[in-house]
């Protein structure tokens, strides 16, 4: 079986703790990592100390290199990145080799052209000059969540390294092999041993040790429940923590819209990935006059999704990671449908060796905050605008919102009252490397992406330079 060992300084490492990898298509194990040792993680963070001293003094242009070189190395390893985490993750191919990969490589792209072209600030006085520059944290410890692993690698890590920053990047345990592929790449390129680390093994032991160690700045992307243990287990050494979190995006869909491509629009975002985006729809709000026709499209959509094997140019749904999350989320389902909630269809855990759960719609009649991570789509007959903004208002995550209408100016009202990272009217996912990326209220602080997130991983610093008297000058009268 494959072996995939984690890096760290330079060394590729095993421990006596292997962890086998299932695909969760067969339900078959595919390949073997090893759990990070704690002393390992150590000398992680030790070797991140000792190459992050260096490269903050690597000029912005030579960091724009490596950038790029990485941006390369991505895409000249596209293939059988895109084929691991398929593999590994059970998301149809097509998404991981045309969408999920190509997007980390550009980040790297983004921020390469950024340092290329940032220039810090100069602010002359007849008495002096202020110099503001950007100097990086030091070392940053990167969680990524499972299922997009490489994508956000690219989402955090490539503003971190631009910053001047050093790396421990902490894969999930159920989606870690494209990332231990991309260090024997790494491994190859000009820099300092130490600077980019990848761990590996379950997060309640080397996710917790990572939190605990003295690293200057955890950017974590994961779900709201493994946040709160981080936050307490990092107060060890206080640091600044950046979090991603996941929403219970509501999309909206008025009389006056274009419905056949709302619908389309709420599939996508609904089904792709087997509904494991964090951007995807978890509740769409729909208006009485056009909700049973939009419903009525929507499940003619979903008969249209094709489980099966993800490699397959058929398929458009694979399997969910785990045998766990799979019955947790039929769990779910049954519990809103014995609560009175309407299943309109799916529901059922398919006939399938893998880990499969079909497209699932259910109709509900109040409103429920739910992101389930998984292909279920909660769909709620909305009366009015009023009724619509209560809703958008009252959520208590924040992270993307699509609302569909003609009525572009009344769109741009209820935008502005709506907190989210991101709105998207009569669109979905326009969103690319320069386009700030985050969540408000339970989605998270802090952005990736865009100029912001470059900010997100560096600290300004004033260099006051005096040509005259400082302003404290004789204050005490001292000739
Ligand atoms: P998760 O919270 O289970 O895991 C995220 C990371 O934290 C993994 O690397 C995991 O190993 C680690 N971890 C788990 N327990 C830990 C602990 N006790 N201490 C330290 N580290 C620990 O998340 P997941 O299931 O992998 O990903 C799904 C979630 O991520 C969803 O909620 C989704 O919405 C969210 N997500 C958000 C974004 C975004 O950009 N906002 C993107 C993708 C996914």
């Amino acid at each position: 079986m494959k072996e995939y060992p984690y890096y760290i300084a330079g060394e590729f490492k095993k421990s006596n703790n292997v962890i086998a990898i299932e695909n969760p298509v067969t339900a078959e194990p595919i390949a073997q990592i090893y759990e990070t040792t704690s002393e390992d993680l150590k000398s992680a963070v030790d070797a991140a100390r000792e190459a992050s001293l260096l490269w903050r003094e690597i000029s912005k242009l030579d960091r724009a290199n490596t950038l790029r070189e990485i941006q390369r190395a991505i895409l000249e390893h596209l293939s059988i990145l895109a084929e691991l985490e398929t593999r590994e993750i059970g998301k149809p191919h097509k998404e991981s080799l045309f969408v999920d990969i190509p997007l980390a490589a550009d980040c790297f792209g983004y921020y390469a052209s950024f340092l290329e072209t940032f220039t810090e600030e100069l602010h002359h006085t007849s008495d002096g000059t202020d110099y503001i520059d950007y100097v990086p944290f030091g070392t940053c410890g990167v969680y990524l969540p499972y299922n997009v692993p490489l994508m956000i690698f690219g989402f955090s890590c490539a503003a971190a390294l631009a910053g001047g920053n050093s790396l421990i990047v902490k894969p999930s345990e159920y989606g870690s092999l494209s990332l231990l592929e991309l260090a024997k790449v790494i491994d190859r390129l000009d820099i300092p041993k130490g600077l980019i680390n990848i761990v590996s093994g379950p997060g309640v032991t080397v996710g917790a040790h990572l939190a605990r160690s003295p690293v200057d700045l955890i950017s974590f992307t994961g779900s709201r429940g493994t946040l709160k243990k981080i936050v307490s287990e990092s107060s060890v050494y206080p640091k600044k923590i950046l979090c991603e979190l996941g929403g219970a995006n509501c999309t909206v869909i008025y009389n006056d819209a274009d419905c056949e491509e709302a619908v389309q629009n709420v599939l996508g975002s609904a089904f792709m990935k087997q509904g494991q985006i964090c951007i995807g729809t978890s509740i769409v709000l729909i208006e009485e006059k056009v909700y049973d026709r939009c419903v009525a499209r929507l499940l003619e959509g979903v008969k249209t999704i094709t489980l099966g094997d993800p490699f397959s140019a058929t398929c458009t749904m694979g399997a969910l990671p785990t045998k766990g999350h799979r019955d947790e989320v039929h769990a779910r389902v049954q519990e809103l449908v014995n609560k009175g909630n309407r299943l309109l269809t799916g529901g059922e855990i398919p006939s399938l060796k893998g880990y499969f759960y079909p497209p699932t719609i259910i109709e509900i009649d109040e409103i429920l905050y739910e992101e389930f991570f998984a292909p279920v789509l909660l769909v709620k007959k909305v009366k009015n605008n009023e009724e619509i903004k209560k809703i958008l208002r009252n959520n208590p995550t924040g992270l993307v919102a699509q609302l569909w209408s003609k009525d572009i100016v009344n769109l741009e009202k209820i935008a502005k009252t709506v907190s989210c990272g991101t709105i998207w009217l009569n669109t979905f996912a326009r969103m690319n490397s320069a386009t700030p990326f985050g969540g408000t209220k339970q989605s998270g602080w802090g952005r990736n992406l865009g100029k912001s997130g470059f900010f997100e991983y560096v600290q300004c610093r004033h260099l006051g330079i005096g040509f005259d008297k400082s302003p404290v000058s004789g204050w005490f009268g001292i000739p």
